[in-house]
């Protein structure tokens, strides 16, 4: 046999596959290098899908005439010196292949200058260098890759169609956008402008990706937990989309798919929404370097986190504290949608970002004619006024550090009120715009009833159809939670008690866990060699699968994704509710529609536990257009 030592060129073939195989790979690597090399402006513009042409032009430091070589060869870097460097990277690129690689596999070419040279250009064609020559260019590096697997074919067979790998560039930039707010990014395929940010903040870049609309409907939160920090945003609970393309998380400014991660979230959302309907999300985990593997494989984009448990308990309490908006939430809100930053500009246009008066509770019509400009310091402010933050914690401001406009400015808070109290005065604010947005009973006449499940009523130039089982089941799920939240759950003696048998582990397990399941609501004690006793559940729950509920309290014991136990009650709340409320197909009783109207308390938004809409409401004008009335 004939051992040799590959050459480069063959080599660095084989070594393409597995740091790029597709033009979205390609993309990242150049936009790291570009981020690495400390740029604020970075463009990117694409042609068929990334296989014609890929080019990344960036303001940083620039790439040296005579390090130009250097770039392209293998295991060359600029970004660690020593082996001890590895424990400390900084920088998104350190393995110094990304260049050899993609050069190696296509017709490459950097044009670059630094700060104070020349610019010069050097081409490589599958992997051949040419000469450095004088070139014209801006200060930064200007990175085309065109023809990429062009001396692969079997890579290019791999490859998908042109709107596919399209697709894939834009979610990769997509994420640059939202997890580097602070640079200025552009990005174009075949010539048409797809994504515009101009590195001032989140919530600009937010809506550079998703438009508007979805900061419109997003909760911007940012909260501190045992030293792990979450900020981002959450999109309310009746936002919604289709498929989970919509949730980014970035774990230590890394974008990853992270099931633990994942799992709080789904859960947290779980009593608002249904079955193939994902929440929207752009959530930052923070968390201490010590606490988190992020090379679980260079490519895959996971974490592994040294415990789960602490992850999952500390991202599901503050989602769902912000979804069931109790007063905790209070300390992670930076703004909901009430409170929203909206900026109204074209994304793609280039005019100053504008923003919305920050609260809702300034008096539109005091909106004076022309709209004095706060400045930045102000308008934290004025946000720290209207969303109140507890003492001694760091401001939860929006970190855009960009001018606002707002209509009024607003009054000091009288230095009198203490957190507490105005925390007392926000709740009571955000409990009235919440009925707002109700209607009054009162006004809701009954029309009769359809298919012995729909009850009609009219409201003024609005017809409303209440689903009587989904609103009824709404009504017990949060009379029973609100039981339980409270800890005033009225327990029920059973007539047989339960008894269940348990090996020593399970039975520390739960004997530790009986206060809780005793504020719960259950009667539990101790009997005989290792076993327990039920002698009473929450009433709310009687006739409940002890068996079934049981089992899975002792199968969360070692799961990492343990579950508080208020959780797990919480689901089998909603099935108990499902249960006990009225079905469709009931024909209910004058006095029950009118008690079930009055529990309502004219919650026309109303969903049920399973996040099934329990009112569907028809203007007249809905109406009229169906019978072409109006057009
Ligand atoms: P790595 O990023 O792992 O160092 P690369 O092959 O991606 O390896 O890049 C090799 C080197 O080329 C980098 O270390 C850097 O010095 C230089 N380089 C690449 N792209 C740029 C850029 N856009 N601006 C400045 N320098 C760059
Ligand atoms: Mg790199």
């Amino acid at each position: 046999m004939n051992i040799h030592v590959l050459p480069p060129v063959v080599y660095n073939k084989i070594a393409a596959g597995e740091v790029v195989d597709r033009p979205y790979s390609v993309v990242k690597e150049l936009v790291e290098n570009a981020i690495d090399a400390g740029a604020t402006q970075i463009n990117v513009e694409i042609e068929q899908g990334g296989k014609r042409r890929i080019r990344v032009t960036d303001n940083g430091g620039g790439i040296a005439k005579d390090e130009l070589a250097l770039a392209y060869s293998p295991h060359a870097t600029s970004k660690l010196q020593t082996a001890d460097d590895l424990f400390a990277i900084r920088t998104l690129g350190f393995r110094g292949e990304a260049i050899a690689s993609v050069a190696a596999v296509s017709r490459m070419q950097i044009v670059s200058r630094t700060q104070e040279g020349e610019a010069y250009s050097l081409a490589c064609e599958g992997g051949v260098l040419g000469d450095v020559q004088p070139a014209a260019g801006a200060a930064g590096t200007v990175v085309t890759v065109d023809d990429l697997f062009f001396n692969v074919p079997a890579r290019l067979k791999f490859l998908k169609s042109d709107a596919q790998e399209e697709a894939d560039i834009g979610s990769v930039m997509a994420r640059f956008l939202l997890s580097r707010p602070d640079i200025a990014f552009e990005y174009s395929a075949d010539g048409k402008k797809k994504y515009r940010s101009f590195g001032d903040g989140l919530s600009a870049a937010l809506v550079a990706v998703y438009g508007a609309e979805a900061l419109a409907n997003c909760t911007q939160i940012r909260a501190e937990k045992h030293g792990i920090r979450l900020h981002g945003f959450l999109g309310n609970r009746n936002y919604y989309k289709a498929n989970r393309t919509y949730q980014s998380l970035f774990v230590n400014g890394r974008y990853v798919v992270n099931q633990t991660v994942g799992a709080a979230l789904t859960n947290a959302y779980a009593s608002y929404l249904m079955k193939r309907q994902y929440p929207f999300y752009v959530l930052f985990l923070d968390v201490p370097p010590e606490i988190v593997d992020v090379n679980v494989h260079p490519n895959k984009a996971d974490v592994r986190f040294a415990d789960n448990q602490v992850i999952y308990g500390c991202v599901y309490s503050i989602v769902s504290a912000v979804l069931d908006g109790n007063s905790r939430a209070l300390e992670y809100l930076v703004s909901s949608p009430q409170t929203a930053q909206i900026p109204v500009r074209d994304t793609l246009s280039k005019q100053p970002p504008r923003f919305e008066a920050p609260s809702a509770q300034q008096e539109p019509a005091q909106a004076p004619a022309q709209t004095p400009v706060m400045s930045y310091a102000q308008a934290k402010e004025q946000i720290a006024f209207d969303v109140t933050i507890p003492k001694g914690q760091e401001p939860h401001f929006l970190d855009d550090p960009v001018r606002m406009e707002v209509r009024q400015p607003a009054p000091r808070p009288a230095p009198a009120e203490d957190v507490f109290a105005q925390n007392q005065r926000l709740l009571r604010e955000q409990a009235a715009r919440a009925r707002q947005e109700r209607i009054d009973p009162a006004f809701l006449e009954y029309k009769g009833e359809l298919f012995q499940t729909y009850l009609i009523y009219q409201a003024g130039d609005c017809a409303y159809f209440i689903d009587q089982h989904a609103a009824h089941e709404r009504v017990l799920f949060d009379r029973l939670q609100a039981a339980m939240d409270a800890r005033k759950v009225a327990s029920q003696p059973m007539l047989v008690p339960f008894v269940l048998t348990l090996n020593a582990q399970e039975f520390a397990f739960l004997e530790k866990n009986f206060p809780v399941l005793r504020e719960l609501g259950f009667e539990i004690e101790e009997f005989g060699d290792s076993s327990v006793r039920v002698l009473a559940v929450p009433a709310d729950l009687m006739g409940m699968d002890l068996n079934a509920f049981f089992g899975e309290v002792l199968s969360s014991m070692e799961s990492l994704r343990a579950i508080r136990l208020v959780d797990l009650l919480r689901d089998r709340l909603a099935t108990a509710a499902c249960k006990a409320a009225v079905k469709g197909g009931e024909r209910l009783s004058e006095e029950e529609v009118r008690a079930l109207i009055e529990r309502m308390d004219g919650d026309v938004g109303m969903k049920c536990p399973h996040g099934r809409p329990a009112v569907v409401r028809m203007k007249k004008s809905e109406f009229e257009k169906l019978f072409k009335r109006i057009v």
